[in-house]
């Protein structure tokens, strides 16, 4: 039995790793900081009976130290952050704040119980995050690999950048044993409804527009959020400390095919799912249109990076990281996951 603190685990795949750790580890104990921002969501790990919400900041490193030192907690997984690029343009420094003075205050806590106070208690410090500290790649460029040079683009993707780096010096300098992981964009159940895919899904669902930015020929690499968890704990049992990790899907598709998928999986529903047109009467599906009518063009975000494509060469040969979910299956899953869980969007939506 493991004690694992969890922060941001309110969140979205924070929140699908509390449900995929509780199933596959039955016997562990989920200790989840965070401090519900807008994103954060109890409702989302509800039902998980090993975690215990601890409501508080990872900037707060008396509590933090208090958590690894009074639970006996050998392993962190750090998800908290601010996460949505659109955000980071408009109001950078909260992301300065949670993803750089955050994850350095997590640092330093974990240093301090574990390495200054010579426990000696073996532990992991595993950071998660993102593809997008590479920057961007040209169409026939390679896919990232681990020693892509970082050249975030971003304010969102700069901090995440800069945490990656804390990460790694803490265990060039300190000794902390560490693993990171750089994954690409996710998707599933649980999403906040301002990222791409459930937003244009719900918007789908209650006939309002849905808008591409620029010419929608943007490129993303899509991963299944319980693949994501699948590398995650692929690089708890058998990543190296001081090892970083890319986890993606394999699945490039330009945003315009996202949004034509999202269309016809939401037209394939109407036809399928008994009385949704009652419950969404504003939806073009709902009276025989196809929901593709919506789609708008809008102008381009500034700075948007053309093209993210993972190369998880390294994870699949030294963790044995396999995702299971295919795009099309995983998107169906994902949009009948919404409409199922109307609560689950609506009380998030009054909320923040
Ligand atoms: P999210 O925005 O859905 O959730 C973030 C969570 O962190 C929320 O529950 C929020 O309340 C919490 N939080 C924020 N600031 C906090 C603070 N100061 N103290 C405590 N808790 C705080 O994010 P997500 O999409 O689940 O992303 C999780 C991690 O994965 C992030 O580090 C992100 O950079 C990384 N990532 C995300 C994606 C993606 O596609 N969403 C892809 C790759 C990597």
């Amino acid at each position: 039995m493991a004690n694992i603190l969890v922060t941001g685990g309110a969140g979205f795949i924070g929140g699908n790793f509390l449900h995929f750790w509780a199933k596959h580890h039955p016997d562990d104990k989920l200790i989840v900081l965070d401090c519900l921002t807008y994103a954060g969501n109890k409702s989302t790990i509800a039902g998980v009976e090993q975690a215990e919400l601890v409501i508080g900041d990872i900037r707060n490193g008396k509590l933090v130290e208090e958590l690894l030192r009074d639970r006996n907690i050998g392993t962190v997984v750090h998800f908290a952050a601010e996460s949505h690029v659109d955000r980071s343009i408009t109001g950078p420094d909260a992301f300065i704040d949670t993803n750089i003075l955050g994850t350095n205050s997590l640092l330093k806590a974990a240093k301090a119980v574990w390495l200054d106070e010579g426990s000696g208690r073996p532990h992991r410090f595993h950071h998660i995050s993102t593809d997008e500290v590479y920057g961007s790649l040209g169409l026939n460029d390679a896919a990232f690999s681990e020693t892509h040079p970082y050249q975030p683009n971003s304010p969102y993707s700069a901090s995440k950048a800069s945490s990656d780096h804390l990460v790694r010096a803490y265990h060039h300098t300190f000794g902390l044993e560490v693993t990171t992981t750089n994954c690409s964009n996710n998707y599933g159940a649980y999403q906040y409804p301002e990222k791409l895919i459930p937003l244009f899904l719900l918007n789908a669902l209650h006939g309002r527009s849905l808008p591409i930015y620029g010419d929608g020929m943007n490129v993303r690499d899509w991963l299944h959020v319980e693949d994501h968890c699948r590398g995650i704990e692929a690089c708890l049992k058998r990543g190296i400390s001081g090892e970083t990790y890319n986890i993606g899907g394999g699945e490039e598709l330009p945003n315009l095919t996202v949004i034509e998928r999202i269309c016809s999986e939401v037209d394939k529903a109407f036809g399928a799912i008994d009385g949704l047109a009652d419950r969404y009467p504003d939806a073009p599906a709902a009276c025989g249109r196809p929901t593709s009518e919506l789609k708008t063009f809008v102008p381009d975000r500034v700075g948007h990076d053309r093209r993210y494509a993972v190369d998880a060469t390294k994870a699949r040969a030294d963790l044995g990281y396999k995702p299971h979910h295919d795009f099309d299956s995983g998107l169906a899953a994902t949009l009948r996951w919404y409409i199922d869980n109307e609560a689950w969007w609506r009380n998030i939506q009054t909320t923040s």
